[in-house]
């Protein structure tokens, strides 16, 4: 699902420790920085929300509390 990006949203995520990224992810492998199931993890990395970078929110489907 992807939604356009808000200062709402980036307010209330780091409010809340809102985690939808891949970092937080179960299926994350972080020692190689790849999805476990091979997605593409380039719309879902915590370096794309970091600072205000205005990227739409990407939440992918498969993504499982680690
Ligand atoms: S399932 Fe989705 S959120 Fe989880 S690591 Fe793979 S691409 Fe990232």
């Amino acid at each position: 699902m992807k939604i356009p990006a808000s200062p709402r949203f980036e307010e209330e995520r780091r409010r809340f420790g809102f985690e939808f990224t891949c970092e937080a992810c179960a299926h994350f492998v972080p020692t190689i920085e790849v999805c476990g199931h091979g997605f593409p993890t380039d719309e879902h990395r915590d370096a794309r929300y970091d600072g205000v970078s205005g990227a739409a929110i990407v939440f992918c489907k498969e993504w499982e509390l680690a």
